[in-house]
C-alpha cells in the first residue's frame, strides 16, 4: 500500500514536480536548512528573493554565525515570525561551535538545535544527506489527513502521532529525497487548502476525503478561542532634522531584538507624557488606528506623529536608541508595522519651513 502510494507520488513528481527552485541548486545541508526555515509558514514565491539575498550575504553557515544579529534581522524584515530569524542565527553559531560548521546528519542531533523541529530535521537528512527520513510539514499534514481521513487538529498530540505514523509508513527507502520534495509539491500545488485539484492528483483513487467529498474537513481546525485585544500608541518622534527615534526591543518577546517606535499605553495622557519627556512638541498628530494580529492577540495600534521642537540628544534614553533617517535607512531589523509607518513617513517628504510636511 505505502509502496504504491510513494510510486504514484514519485511518478507525478518526475513529470510535474518543481526541480529548479534556488535551494535545489548546489544542494548543501546549509542551503536546505535555510530554505526549510524560511518556508515554515511562508510561501515559496515569497521565500525565493529572501533566500537569494541571504545566501548572497551569508554564503556559508560560518558567515551567518559571524554576522551581527541586526544584519540577520534586517535581511529577514518582511518575512515575519522573527523568532525564526533569531533561532536561525543561534543555530548557525551552535553548528559552528559544536560541529565545526558541518550540520549533523541524524534527525535526533538536528532536532536538538534551535529552531529545528523533527520535520525540518527529516527534510535536511533526506534532501541534503540523501538518507531515509520522514517529514511532516503543513503541506504533508494536509495530504495525509485527507488521504487517510485522519480526524482532529494536528496541534493535538493524538492527531499528530497518527499523521507521523502514516508519514513514516508512506516514506519509501528508495528516492527518499525526491519523495520528500514531491510531497511538499503535491501539498502546495494540488492538495491546496481550498479547492484541491483532486482530478489531477496521483493518489486520488485511494483518497478517502475525495471519495467522500470531505476534503474541507481535513486537517481539523484548531478549536476557536477569541483572541484578546490590546491597544497601544506608537510614538513617531521626529527631530527637527526629520529623523525618527527608534528603540531596540528586548531580545525576547514580541518583535524581540527588532527596532520599533516607543510605545505608550492608550489610557496615558499623550500630551502631558510628550511634554514631560520630550519638551513641548511643535506638532502632534494622531493617525487612524489599525489592527495588527499576532498569533495570540490583536494589537490595535494608534500611531502619533510628534514633531519635536528641540535637538535629538536631549531626548536620548538609557536604552538602545537610534535616530533613523527614512531617506538613508540603516541596516536594522524592523517590525513589519513599524516598517510600514516609516514608508508612509518617507512618502510625506521633508518638513517645510513651517515645520509641517
Ligand atoms: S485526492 Fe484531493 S484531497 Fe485527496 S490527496 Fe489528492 S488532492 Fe488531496
Amino acid at each position: 500500500m505505502s509502496d504504491a502510494f510513494a510510486a504514484s507520488v514519485l511518478e507525478w513528481f518526475d513529470q510535474h514536480g518543481r526541480k529548479h527552485l534556488p535551494w535545489q541548486k548546489n544542494i548543501t545541508p546549509y542551503r536546505v536548512w535555510l530554505s526549510e526555515i524560511m518556508l515554515q509558514q511562508t510561501q515559496v514565491t515569497t521565500v525565493i528573493p529572501y533566500f537569494e539575498r541571504f545566501t548572497w550575504h551569508f554564503a556559508t553557515v560560518e558567515a551567518l554565525a559571524a554576522a551581527p544579529l541586526d544584519d540577520v534581522l534586517h535581511l529577514w524584515t518582511g518575512l515575519g515570525y522573527y523568532a525564526r530569524a533569531r533561532n536561525l542565527h543561534k543555530c548557525a553559531q551552535q553548528v559552528v561551535a559544536e560541529y565545526g560548521g558541518t550540520f549533523p546528519d541524524t534527525v535526533e542531533a538536528l532536532a536538538a538545535l534551535p529552531g529545528i523541529g523533527e520535520s525540518t530535521a527529516g527534510a535536511i537528512v533526506s534532501i541534503a544527506y540523501r538518507k531515509h527520513a520522514a517529514i511532516l510539514d503543513g503541506n504533508v499534514k494536509r495530504v495525509l489527513a485527507r488521504y487517510h481521513a485522519i480526524d482532529g487538529w494536528p496541534g493535538q498530540s493524538a492527531t499528530l502521532q497518527a499523521l507521523w505514523t502514516k508519514a513514516r509508513e508512506n516514506t519509501p527507502k528508495r528516492r527518499c529525497h525526491d519523495y520528500t520534495q514531491a510531497m511538499m509539491d503535491l501539498g502546495s500545488m494540488l492538495c491546496t487548502r481550498s479547492r484541491p485539484a483532486c482530478e489531477l492528483c496521483p493518489v486520488g483513487d485511494g483518497c478517502v476525503a475525495r471519495a467522500t467529498g470531505t476534503q474541507g474537513r481535513y486537517p481539523g481546525k484548531k478549536p476557536k478561542k477569541d483572541k484578546p485585544v490590546k491597544t497601544t500608541y506608537l510614538l513617531m518622534l521626529r527631530s527637527p532634522a526629520g529623523e525618527l527615534l527608534l528603540e531596540q526591543r528586548p531580545a525576547t518577546g514580541i518583535w524581540g531584538g527588532l527596532w520599533s517606535f516607543p510605545e505608550l499605553p492608550l489610557d496615558d495622557d499623550l500630551a502631558s507624557h510628550c511634554r514631560e519627556r520630550y519638551g513641548e512638541p511643535a506638532q502632534l498628530e494622531t493617525w487612524d488606528s489599525y489592527r495588527h494580529t499576532f498569533s495570540h492577540y490583536h494589537l490595535d495600534i494608534t500611531p502619533v506623529l510628534i514633531q519635536l521642537g528641540r535637538s535629538p540628544d536631549t531626548v536620548m534614553e538609557a536604552q538602545q536608541t537610534l535616530w533613523y533617517n527614512v531617506h538613508q535607512p540603516e541596516s536594522v531589523g524592523l517590525a513589519a508595522p513599524v516598517k510600514k509607518l516609516l514608508d508612509k513617513l518617507a512618502e510625506l517628504g521633508p518638513l517645510g519651513a513651517n515645520g509641517r510636511p
